[in-house]
């Protein structure tokens, strides 16, 4: 009997890290080398800095609307990061996958964690800072936040370390360039795990059906 799906699900790729790791220039370099790689636009309630454009780098919404999406079960996981809501919505996400389309999430860790529950077959991915003293050299010199802000932000990042235990895999990002190449190579082998290709088995066996 020919079984209805012939090809794997999706993979979920989730990308995740203390604030000024590098997962935004991890994630960016990701997506050049795997231009087929959908990446899910979250929902955020901050204000869009400058050049950012809503449904690019975010589709920003105000608390009562995002609030509102929790409320319709219309996330995938959102979390309160710094004073401000994050959110992955749930039908582009899950759309995809259902299509056999492999998915990018670059979310926070409460975030993350929230994902493996509902999604423990994804590729869950901890991009740690070679040191706390480069955490912070970043922090400022991508000029984003205050002072203040990058205090509070590396004090959560040392905590934040400890969580890499929960995730499948690890890469330090000491240059972007080669921690991109490592999450590459990981990915290549994700796609051999034989819990994603049991669909071989039905096509295999329906060709003789
Ligand atoms: P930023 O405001 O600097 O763009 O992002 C702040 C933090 O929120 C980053 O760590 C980023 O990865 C995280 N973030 C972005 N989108 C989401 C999301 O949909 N869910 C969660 N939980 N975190 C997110």
């Amino acid at each position: 009997m020919k079984n209805s799906s012939d090809k794997p699900r999706g993979l979920l790729l989730v990308v995740s890290g203390p604030s000024g790791a590098g997962k935004g220039t991890i994630c960016g370099l990701l997506r050049k080398e795997l231009p087929e790689l959908c990446y899910s636009v979250s929902v955020t309630t901050r204000e869009p800095r400058e050049g950012e454009v809503d449904g690019r780098e975010y589709f920003f919404k105000t608390v009562a609307q995002v609030k509102d999406m929790i409320f319709r079960g219309e996330l995938l996981e959102y979390a309160q990061v710094y004073g401000n809501y994050y959110g992955t919505p749930k039908p582009y996400v899950m759309n995809l996958l259902n299509e056999g389309k492999d998915v990018l999430l670059e979310i926070d860790i409460q975030g993350a964690l929230q994902v493996k529950k509902v999604f423990p077959d994804g590729v869950f991915v901890f991009v740690m800072p070679p040191s706390l003293e480069e955490l912070r050299a970043r922090l400022y010199k991508r000029g984003k936040d205050t002072e203040e802000v990058i205090e509070k932000r590396l004090k959560a990042a040392a905590g934040e370390l400890k969580s890499s235990s929960g995730y499948d895999y690890v890469v330090v990002n000491d240059i972007a360039e080669e921690a991109t190449q490592r999450v590459l190579t990981l990915l290549e082998a994700e796609r051999y795990r034989a819990k994603r290709n049991g669909y071989l088995i039905d096509k295999i066996l329906g060709q003789n059906a």
